[in-house]
């Protein structure tokens, strides 16, 4: 189970999007009777998954807390874990390597990298890198080996096309921080919806 909030848009006046939790009988743009929509209403896409009905991708989070309600760009440092063909959670934190936590990952950015044919690979890989002693709990550090430290080393040993990353930066700048940019999106208007009934944008 996650926590879909059901976010639904519509637009009823040509150029306003209307975001809202619950579509109204008059358009708060207009302020008519709604008889029909130039965009009928439809739910926004929700952008988070529960990383074990995911197999063979790479899981995001928050470190702490959900992304839905707790996660804040500017302050919270996000948490990556890899997850393999059974759908088990690998991940590194300052308790070392931690497989299967799933509880922790049911509202998560996942998202695959390979095709079907490298998932024999995936799992093996994922096996290799996680014997390196390196992932012991008394090496952990926030800053200089961390749970990106581990994603960057499996990725590297996997070998898959361009997915080879020189360190912990360019694996952000490149894979993590595209796929979030959705998830950041539907939570600022998940959160506007809490505080108001409906949010409008402009349909360019
Ligand atoms: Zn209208």
């Amino acid at each position: 189970m996650n926590n879909n909030p059901d976010i639904v848009c519509f637009r009823h006046c040509p150029r306003k999007n209307v975001f809202c939790r619950r579509v109204p009988a008059t358009c708060p743009v207009c302020s008519s009777r709604i008889q029909d929509f130039i965009v009928d209403p439809f739910r926004v896409p929700y952008p988070f998954a529960n990383a074990a009905h995911n197999p063979t991708s790479i899981a995001i989070r928050p470190s702490r807390g959900g992304f839905l309600d707790d996660y804040d760009v500017t302050r919270d440092d996000l948490h990556v874990g890899i997850v393999d063909s059974d759908g088990r959670v690998v991940e590194f934190d300052k308790d070392g390597l931690i497989a299967n936590d799933v509880d922790r990952w049911t509202d998560c950015v996942v998202f695959q990298v390979i095709p079907v044919a490298w998932t024999v690979r995936w799992d093996e890989t994922l096996l290799f890198v996680s014997k390196d002693v390196r992932w012991k709990s008394v090496n952990y550090d926030d800053i200089s080996l961390n749970c990106f430290d581990f994603v960057l080393e499996f990725l590297n040993n996997l070998g898959y096309a361009n997915l080879k990353f020189a360190n912990k930066e360019d694996l952000c700048e490149r894979l993590i921080l595209s796929k979030i940019q959705k998830a950041i999106r539907y939570n600022s208007l998940y959160r506007a919806l809490k505080h108001q009934e409906y949010l409008l944008s402009d349909h360019t």
